[in-house]
């Protein structure tokens, strides 16, 4: 047999075969969620235990892919963390629906490159669209128009590069480096801020000492004559003020800056107003929520993850801005092989960031819109709010437990503080250390005024209240 005849055709997988493995992975996706609580939420294998279980080289000849199936439960599946979990408590929990995973296998399907209109008509307009549902189902102006991008970090880097491109120091065409007429330029925001702001201002090449960040009260909230001051002192010294981000549901604590009196700070002094609302923004859906949002209507750009808490499976992260012409002449060049003769108002993704092709993204939100409704969504997070509060009140009506900071959205930060226990932060540490140990949940923590503070953050498609009792008994069985 000579070498040509052993190979097998050249093509893709044949059609009848990706149909059978195609369904045997759906029916395992969904016998997936039916065992989920079966699984370890945190996986308990050790570092380097999947390195050493696989082959360190890739098969020469192509394998079944029944077998390749087979490894998926025996390999892949005991490396898992289980983010969809009902009692993953740790970070923030994710929220990822069926609907939205069936918007990614078509996604990958039509693997379109979304960078002009004309290569993904579809993606470029079925995104305008749904994020207009979106502005509309959140409240935010008219003019707020959005673009999506993977995630809130690339969000507020985007946001910062356009709020860089208005100080008008031509640093799109001149740069930064090696000029001695920049001068320093400051970006604002609260001592709970996310690291993302930091990684934003190192890669945007204003460095970290760009970075102002001002003091917080006893709510973990921006204090907006803190940073009325810091602008002051900024220019006085001669620095210049690009940027102020609040954050309406911060990572630590969700806790929620003063985003309209920092908007009159940005008013006066022509700054761009950036809010990161990337955890909590969704639940703007809700209307006895949306007060918590005031002021975020006066924002030059609004960071929101639709993958975070709507539903949606990773990666899907929302920047609106209020006028997006500005994002588009800090990043649009068109060179000649992307030039196209499509008239009139078309809109190309490429210039609206730094990458060229784009995922179609935009289909799984609208799935999940689509299917949910904007009731069904509300429903969903007004009752993972409710179970916060529920667990909220068991901690407030325990003497052994204590909470640790207000519970506006669904994350609650408390802790353990029994009678006659002296070092509560090794207690507190020690007890999410065994839970998260076990299997049965996972916690995650932040320190607060140097106290090291659990966190439990409600927000999994699958919770009950079955499963924040199941946290709190785990929990008071750890006091002893
Ligand atoms: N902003 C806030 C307030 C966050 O809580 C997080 C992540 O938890 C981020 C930004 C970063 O999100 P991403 O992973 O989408 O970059």
């Amino acid at each position: 047999m000579n070498q040509a005849q052993e190979r097998p055709p050249l093509g893709d997988m044949p059609l009848e075969d990706f149909r059978r493995f195609g369904y045997q992975i759906v029916d395992w996706i969904a016998e997936y969620f039916d065992r989920i609580e079966k699984f370890p939420v945190l996986s308990q294998v050790e570092p380097d235990w999947l390195r050493h279980e696989l082959p360190s080289s890739p098969p020469e000849k192509g394998e079944a892919f029944s077998d390749v199936l087979e490894d998926v439960e025996r390999l892949i599946l005991p490396a898992v963390t289980h983010w969809n979990h009902p009692n993953f408590h740790g970070l923030f929990s994710t929220s990822t629906s069926s609907v939205g995973i069936f918007g990614e296998i078509l996604a990958a399907a039509f693997d379109m490159k979304a960078m002009l209109w004309r290569t993904a008509p579809a993606s470029a307009e079925l995104e305008d669209v749904v994020l207009d549902w979106l502005r509309q189902m959140m409240g935010l102006p008219e003019d707020f128009e959005g673009i999506i991008y993977d995630t809130a970090s690339v969000s507020t880097m985007h946001a910062i590069a356009a709020a860089r491109e208005r100080a008008k120091f031509q640093i799109r065409e001149k740069g930064m480096s090696g000029r001695t007429d920049l001068p320093l330029l400051r970006v604002y925001c609260s001592e709970h801020v996310h690291s993302s702001i930091d990684k934003a201002c190192i890669t945007l090449g204003l460095g970290q000492r760009s970075l102002r960040k001002i003091e917080c009260n006893e709510r973990y909230e921006m204090i907006p004559e803190r940073v009325a001051q810091a602008i002051e002192e900024d220019i006085e010294a001669g620095c210049i003020p690009i940027c102020v981000i609040p954050t309406i549901g911060t990572t630590s604590t969700s806790s929620i800056d003063p985003v309209d009196a920092v908007a009159d700070l940005c008013e006066k002094y022509g700054i761009w107003l950036h809010v990161d609302t990337a955890y909590a923004g969704s639940t703007a859906i809700v209307p006895e929520m949306r007060h918590y949002f005031n002021g975020w209507e006066r924002a030059d750009s609004i960071v929101v993850n639709p993958h975070k808490w709507l539903f949606t499976p990773f990666d899907l992260s929302v920047l609106y801005c209020r006028d997006i012409g500005e994002l588009k002449q800090a990043f649009s060049l068109v060179p000649e092989y992307l030039k196209t003769s499509d008239a009139g108002e078309i809109k190309n993704g490429m210039d609206y960031g730094i990458q060229l092709g784009r995922r179609f993204r935009a289909l799984k939100l609208w799935f999940v819109i689509r299917y949910f409704g904007c009731e069904g969504l509300i429903d969903r997070l007004r009752d993972h709010c409710r179970l916060a509060q529920l667990f909220a009140s068991w901690v407030e009506g325990s003497e052994a437990f204590e909470l640790m900071a207000p519970v506006p959205f669904a994350l609650v930060c408390f802790r353990a503080c029994p009678v006659g226990v002296e070092d509560l932060d090794a207690l507190n540490e020690r007890m999410m250390n065994e839970i998260n140990a076990c299997g049965e949940a996972y916690l995650s923590h932040t320190k607060l005024n140097g106290k090291f503070t659990l966190r439990l953050s409600v927000g999994s498609i699958r919770v009950e209240e079955r499963h924040l009792r199941k946290v709190w008994d785990l929990l008071n069985g750890k006091l002893r």
